[in-house]
């Protein structure tokens, strides 16, 4: 079975306004990152838009209503101080939720052995309801409960290396011992949260970083914290929040880690996969702000996704 890869033209369409750190030019290194010859059995598919149903099982519907009264008719918009919005925002992020349930469905049909959604915009700060950080639907948490409401899935583990907590994932799933959420993340550092004691119903795993941290301590968060919770749990299916920006160029955050650390904790998560959820894995971008960062790192995720 092949990796599947899904991507809109609409990604880039999403407009964040000049000097802005999450821009339609991730897309573009994105794509160039896997138009290299290791990618040409890549399984290409444009991400089909969301079921709001799907939406609505994370995010309430006057929520989703609020965004979307958000969205200009020309030139861009302002969420937060710094969620920008523009006129195909709202289209872009249906897609991206889209993206992240078709993988689902994907995995568990077995019309792929895992998937990687080159999406923006991304979505682990988005919480219950409220948009920030760059993220407007929590993509993670929408796949994570449309594999439970609508494949009777049981189990389901989020890990996210994005170099920032995943506040919004937490918030939505802190009451909830049916879904795993494993972070690593810098700390201090936006949006604040992750401390190792917010454990929630006991699923939440926070596994904090420090400002210069490397591979050592990335790859140490994974071994004495995560891959053990992620044993003892079980998953029926494994979803990563896959950012970059923890690569050591990235200009948002300082920690240094190469692409072959992404590759490590790549292959980490697909044994899990390989063991608890007969392989089922997606995997979504979120953060990755350096250009040549994000496309190293990519290349490197998609590799080894592409031998699992
Ligand atoms: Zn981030």
């Amino acid at each position: 079975m092949n990796t599947r890869l899904y991507y809109h033209d609409l990604f880039a369409e999403h407009l964040t306004g000049p000097g802005h750190p999450e821009r339609p030019d991730r897309m573009k290194a994105v794509a160039a990152a896997l138009e290299a010859e290791a990618f040409q059995h890549l399984d290409r598919v444009e991400a089909p838009e969301v079921a709001l149903e799907a939406i609505y099982r994370c995010h309430p519907e006057d929520y989703v209503r609020n965004v979307a009264k958000a969205i200009p008719e020309e030139g861009l918009a302002r969420i937060d101080s710094d969620t920008i919005v523009s006129p195909k925002s709202f289209t872009a992020a249906l897609h991206a939720a889209g993206g992240a349930t078709a993988a689902v469905d994907d995995v568990i049909s077995g019309a792929a052995k895992n998937v990687f959604v080159a999406a923006r915009p991304p979505g682990h700060h988005a919480e219950t309801a409220t948009a920030m950080g760059f993220c407007l639907f929590n993509n993670a948490a929408i796949a994570a409960r449309h594999a439970q409401a609508t494949h009777g899935l049981e189990r389901i583990a989020i890990v996210d290396w994005d170099v920032h907590h995943g506040n919004g994932t937490q918030d939505i799933f802190w009451a909830d011992p049916s879904v795993l959420y494993a972070s690593t993340h810098q700390m201090p550092l936006y949006p604040g949260t992750g401390a190792k004691t917010e454990t929630g119903a006991g699923t939440i795993v926070n596994a904090p970083l420090a400002s210069g941290d490397g591979g050592d301590e990335f790859k140490a968060a994974f071994i004495e914290r995560i891959l053990p919770e992620l044993e003892a749990f079980e998953p029926d299916l494994v979803i990563i929040s896959a950012g970059f920006d923890a690569h050591h160029r990235d200009p948002l955050a300082n920690i240094n880690l190469t692409e072959r650390d992404f590759d490590w904790a790549t292959a980490q998560l697909l044994d899990v996969a390989d063991r608890h959820a007969g392989g089922r894995l997606v995997s979504l971008l979120e953060g990755g702000y350096d250009l040549e960062g994000l496309a190293l790192s990519t290349a490197a995720h998609v590799k080894r996704l592409m031998t699992g």
